[in-house]
Protein backbone atom coordinates (compact mmCIF):
# COMPACT_ATOMS: atom_id res chain seq x y z
CA UNK A 1 0.00 0.00 0.00
CA UNK A 2 1.42 3.17 -0.69
CA UNK A 3 1.99 5.64 2.31
CA UNK A 4 -0.22 8.94 1.65
CA UNK A 5 1.73 12.21 1.60
CA UNK A 6 -0.06 15.32 2.44
CA UNK A 7 2.12 18.52 1.46
CA UNK A 8 1.46 22.19 2.61
CA UNK A 9 2.51 25.04 -0.37
CA UNK A 10 2.93 28.11 1.44
CA UNK A 11 3.78 29.77 -1.36
CA UNK A 12 4.60 33.48 -0.89
CA UNK A 13 2.71 34.27 2.89
CA UNK A 14 4.60 34.08 5.91
CA UNK A 15 7.16 36.17 7.26
CA UNK A 16 9.22 34.65 9.15
CA UNK A 17 7.75 35.02 12.82
CA UNK A 18 4.07 33.95 11.70
CA UNK A 19 5.94 30.83 9.82
CA UNK A 20 6.98 29.99 13.02
CA UNK A 21 3.98 30.23 14.80
CA UNK A 22 2.52 28.38 12.00
CA UNK A 23 4.92 24.97 12.12
CA UNK A 24 4.80 25.35 16.20
CA UNK A 25 1.26 25.04 16.15
CA UNK A 26 1.42 22.29 14.02
CA UNK A 27 3.70 20.78 15.61
CA UNK A 28 0.96 20.98 19.04
CA UNK A 29 -1.71 19.77 16.80
CA UNK A 30 -0.37 16.83 14.85
CA UNK A 31 2.09 14.98 17.73
CA UNK A 32 0.48 11.42 17.83
CA UNK A 33 0.56 11.13 14.61
CA UNK A 34 2.38 7.98 13.89
CA UNK A 35 4.69 8.81 10.88
CA UNK A 36 4.67 5.61 9.67
CA UNK A 37 1.09 6.47 9.18
CA UNK A 38 1.70 9.41 6.60
CA UNK A 39 4.06 11.71 5.28
CA UNK A 40 3.61 15.27 6.12
CA UNK A 41 5.59 17.95 4.59
CA UNK A 42 5.37 21.89 5.15
CA UNK A 43 6.73 24.14 2.35
CA UNK A 44 7.40 27.41 3.72
CA UNK A 45 9.22 30.52 1.30
CA UNK A 46 12.57 30.34 1.24
CA UNK A 47 13.57 33.18 4.04
CA UNK A 48 11.81 30.64 6.62
CA UNK A 49 13.46 27.14 5.66
CA UNK A 50 16.05 27.66 8.25
CA UNK A 51 13.62 28.55 11.39
CA UNK A 52 11.15 26.01 9.93
CA UNK A 53 13.88 23.61 9.66
CA UNK A 54 14.81 23.91 13.57
CA UNK A 55 11.29 23.47 14.64
CA UNK A 56 10.61 19.81 12.46
CA UNK A 57 13.39 18.54 13.74
CA UNK A 58 12.87 15.18 15.69
CA UNK A 59 8.87 16.02 15.02
CA UNK A 60 6.95 13.60 12.07
CA UNK A 61 7.10 16.57 9.17
CA UNK A 62 9.73 17.10 7.00
CA UNK A 63 10.76 20.63 5.70
CA UNK A 64 10.33 21.31 1.53
CA UNK A 65 11.16 24.20 -0.84
CA UNK A 66 8.56 25.53 -3.75
CA UNK A 67 11.17 25.59 -6.02
CA UNK A 68 14.89 25.17 -7.11
CA UNK A 69 17.53 26.08 -9.80
CA UNK A 70 18.94 23.01 -11.59
CA UNK A 71 22.60 24.34 -11.34
CA UNK A 72 24.42 23.61 -8.08
CA UNK A 73 25.71 27.53 -7.50
CA UNK A 74 27.06 30.36 -10.48
CA UNK A 75 25.86 33.38 -12.04
CA UNK A 76 21.80 33.54 -11.51
CA UNK A 77 20.47 35.97 -9.21
CA UNK A 78 17.65 35.40 -7.35
CA UNK A 79 17.92 31.59 -7.41
CA UNK A 80 18.58 28.75 -5.04
CA UNK A 81 19.53 25.95 -5.38
CA UNK A 82 19.41 22.23 -4.21
CA UNK A 83 23.04 22.18 -3.18
CA UNK A 84 21.32 25.12 -0.70
CA UNK A 85 18.09 22.98 0.08
CA UNK A 86 19.61 19.98 0.62
CA UNK A 87 22.32 22.27 3.22
CA UNK A 88 19.27 24.08 4.80
CA UNK A 89 17.84 20.32 5.45
CA UNK A 90 15.10 20.08 2.99
CA UNK A 91 13.95 16.51 1.98
CA UNK A 92 10.88 18.09 -0.58
CA UNK A 93 11.47 20.14 -3.38
CA UNK A 94 7.56 21.55 -5.56
CA UNK A 95 8.75 21.21 -9.01
CA UNK A 96 6.85 22.65 -11.80
CA UNK A 97 4.13 24.02 -9.90
CA UNK A 98 1.56 25.68 -12.23
CA UNK A 99 1.66 29.41 -10.93
CA UNK A 100 5.81 29.01 -11.86
CA UNK A 101 4.63 27.67 -15.26
CA UNK A 102 1.70 30.62 -15.69
CA UNK A 103 3.96 33.21 -14.37
CA UNK A 104 7.66 32.32 -14.35
CA UNK A 105 8.25 30.57 -17.91
CA UNK A 106 8.47 26.98 -16.07
CA UNK A 107 8.67 24.79 -19.40
CA UNK A 108 8.69 21.13 -19.24
CA UNK A 109 12.41 21.32 -20.34
CA UNK A 110 12.97 22.89 -17.39
CA UNK A 111 11.06 21.17 -14.90
CA UNK A 112 12.85 18.19 -16.26
CA UNK A 113 16.49 19.75 -15.40
CA UNK A 114 15.23 20.68 -12.10
CA UNK A 115 13.76 16.89 -11.15
CA UNK A 116 17.48 15.71 -12.48
CA UNK A 117 19.02 18.41 -10.17
CA UNK A 118 16.66 17.33 -7.32
CA UNK A 119 17.50 13.79 -7.50
CA UNK A 120 21.27 14.13 -7.59
CA UNK A 121 21.06 15.99 -4.24
CA UNK A 122 18.56 13.03 -2.60
CA UNK A 123 15.70 15.46 -2.34
CA UNK A 124 12.24 14.00 -3.22
CA UNK A 125 10.38 15.66 -5.90
CA UNK A 126 6.98 16.63 -6.20
CA UNK A 127 6.24 17.20 -9.89
CA UNK A 128 3.32 19.17 -10.56
CA UNK A 129 1.15 18.61 -13.57
CA UNK A 130 -2.45 19.33 -15.15
CA UNK A 131 -4.65 21.28 -16.97
CA UNK A 132 -6.24 24.77 -16.96
CA UNK A 133 -9.53 25.26 -17.35
CA UNK A 134 -9.75 26.12 -21.43
CA UNK A 135 -7.75 23.21 -21.62
CA UNK A 136 -10.23 20.91 -19.82
CA UNK A 137 -12.90 22.82 -21.68
CA UNK A 138 -11.93 21.78 -24.93
CA UNK A 139 -11.18 18.19 -24.24
CA UNK A 140 -7.50 18.45 -24.14
CA UNK A 141 -6.71 17.58 -19.99
CA UNK A 142 -5.00 14.18 -21.21
CA UNK A 143 -3.11 15.50 -23.82
CA UNK A 144 -2.09 18.02 -21.36
CA UNK A 145 -1.22 15.51 -18.68
CA UNK A 146 0.47 13.39 -20.38
CA UNK A 147 2.33 16.40 -21.92
CA UNK A 148 3.64 17.15 -18.76
CA UNK A 149 4.52 13.38 -17.06
CA UNK A 150 6.03 12.65 -20.30
CA UNK A 151 8.09 16.02 -20.73
CA UNK A 152 8.70 16.66 -16.90
CA UNK A 153 9.84 12.78 -16.38
CA UNK A 154 12.65 12.77 -19.56
CA UNK A 155 15.22 10.25 -19.22
CA UNK A 156 14.18 9.56 -15.47
CA UNK A 157 15.42 5.86 -15.34
CA UNK A 158 12.67 3.48 -13.24
CA UNK A 159 14.77 3.43 -10.15
CA UNK A 160 14.45 7.32 -9.98
CA UNK A 161 10.98 7.32 -10.90
CA UNK A 162 10.52 5.41 -7.74
CA UNK A 163 12.04 8.50 -5.71
CA UNK A 164 9.43 11.07 -7.01
CA UNK A 165 5.90 12.34 -6.32
CA UNK A 166 3.43 13.82 -8.86
CA UNK A 167 0.90 16.38 -7.39
CA UNK A 168 -2.00 16.61 -10.38
CA UNK A 169 -3.08 19.77 -10.15
CA UNK A 170 -6.02 20.80 -12.37
CA UNK A 171 -5.33 24.78 -12.72
CA UNK A 172 -8.85 25.64 -12.62
CA UNK A 173 -8.83 24.08 -9.43
CA UNK A 174 -6.09 25.93 -7.66
CA UNK A 175 -6.93 28.57 -5.27
CA UNK A 176 -10.40 29.38 -6.48
CA UNK A 177 -12.45 27.09 -4.03
CA UNK A 178 -13.62 25.03 -6.95
CA UNK A 179 -12.13 21.71 -5.72
CA UNK A 180 -12.35 18.93 -9.13
CA UNK A 181 -14.87 15.85 -8.05
CA UNK A 182 -13.23 12.88 -6.64
CA UNK A 183 -14.08 11.13 -9.45
CA UNK A 184 -12.43 14.21 -12.07
CA UNK A 185 -9.11 13.69 -9.88
CA UNK A 186 -9.08 9.86 -9.82
CA UNK A 187 -9.71 9.94 -13.74
CA UNK A 188 -7.04 11.69 -14.57
CA UNK A 189 -4.98 10.12 -11.54
CA UNK A 190 -5.32 6.45 -13.36
CA UNK A 191 -4.06 8.24 -16.39
CA UNK A 192 -1.15 9.41 -15.10
CA UNK A 193 -0.68 5.63 -13.47
CA UNK A 194 -1.57 4.37 -16.90
CA UNK A 195 1.48 6.11 -18.55
CA UNK A 196 3.87 5.34 -15.70
CA UNK A 197 2.97 1.56 -16.09
CA UNK A 198 3.38 2.14 -20.38
CA UNK A 199 6.53 4.01 -19.73
CA UNK A 200 8.36 1.80 -16.69
CA UNK A 201 5.82 -1.21 -15.76
CA UNK A 202 3.04 -1.67 -13.65
CA UNK A 203 5.09 -2.29 -10.64
CA UNK A 204 6.75 0.99 -10.58
CA UNK A 205 3.39 2.57 -11.90
CA UNK A 206 1.86 1.21 -8.44
CA UNK A 207 4.72 2.59 -6.25
CA UNK A 208 4.90 5.67 -7.12
CA UNK A 209 2.14 8.40 -5.12
CA UNK A 210 0.16 10.62 -7.06
CA UNK A 211 -0.99 13.37 -4.95
CA UNK A 212 -4.11 15.90 -5.65
CA UNK A 213 -4.20 19.46 -5.33
CA UNK A 214 -6.36 21.80 -6.09
CA UNK A 215 -8.85 23.71 -3.36
CA UNK A 216 -8.59 20.95 -0.59
CA UNK A 217 -9.54 21.41 2.38
CA UNK A 218 -11.05 19.60 5.61
CA UNK A 219 -14.67 18.97 4.75
CA UNK A 220 -13.12 17.21 0.77
CA UNK A 221 -10.01 15.75 2.05
CA UNK A 222 -11.64 12.58 3.44
CA UNK A 223 -13.90 11.76 -0.02
CA UNK A 224 -10.70 12.61 -2.40
CA UNK A 225 -8.37 10.25 -0.24
CA UNK A 226 -10.99 7.14 -0.37
CA UNK A 227 -10.29 7.15 -4.75
CA UNK A 228 -7.83 4.12 -5.31
CA UNK A 229 -5.36 6.49 -7.10
CA UNK A 230 -5.03 9.58 -5.01
CA UNK A 231 -2.23 9.02 -2.19
CA UNK A 232 -2.59 12.05 -0.56
CA UNK A 233 -3.28 16.37 -1.35
CA UNK A 234 -0.72 18.89 -1.98
CA UNK A 235 -2.61 21.88 -0.38
CA UNK A 236 -2.22 25.70 -0.43
CA UNK A 237 -4.44 28.49 1.11
CA UNK A 238 -5.86 25.53 3.75
CA UNK A 239 -1.97 25.09 4.48
CA UNK A 240 -1.63 28.27 6.19
CA UNK A 241 -3.57 27.78 9.12
CA UNK A 242 -3.11 25.67 11.61
CA UNK A 243 -6.71 24.57 12.27
CA UNK A 244 -7.67 23.59 8.27
CA UNK A 245 -4.59 21.82 7.61
CA UNK A 246 -4.34 19.82 11.00
CA UNK A 247 -7.96 18.95 10.02
CA UNK A 248 -7.14 17.83 6.12
CA UNK A 249 -4.15 15.70 7.64
CA UNK A 250 -6.52 14.12 10.05
CA UNK A 251 -9.40 13.52 7.98
CA UNK A 252 -7.67 12.40 5.24
CA UNK A 253 -6.30 9.39 7.63
CA UNK A 254 -7.34 5.18 7.48
CA UNK A 255 -9.91 6.40 4.85
CA UNK A 256 -9.09 4.06 2.53
C1 LIG B 1 -1.43 24.72 -4.66
O1 LIG B 1 -0.95 25.82 -4.55
O2 LIG B 1 -0.72 23.77 -5.04
C2 LIG B 1 -2.85 24.54 -4.37
C3 LIG B 1 -3.40 23.38 -4.61
O3 LIG B 1 -3.52 25.62 -3.86
P1 LIG B 1 -5.00 25.62 -3.22
O4 LIG B 1 -5.06 24.48 -2.25
O5 LIG B 1 -5.13 26.95 -2.56
O6 LIG B 1 -5.95 25.42 -4.35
Amino acid sequence: MRKPIIAGNWKMYKTISQAIELANGLKRELYKIDPQDIDIVLCPPFTALTEVAEILTDSNMSLGAQDMHWEDEGAFTGEISGLFLKDIGAKYVIIGHSERRQFFGETNETVNKKLKAALKHELTPIICVGENLAERESNKTFAIVRNHVEGGLKDISQQDALKIIIAYEPVWAIGTGKTATPSQAQEAQKFIREILAKRYNNETAQAIRIQYGGSVKPENAAELMKEPDIDGALVGGASLKTESFAAIIKNSMGVK
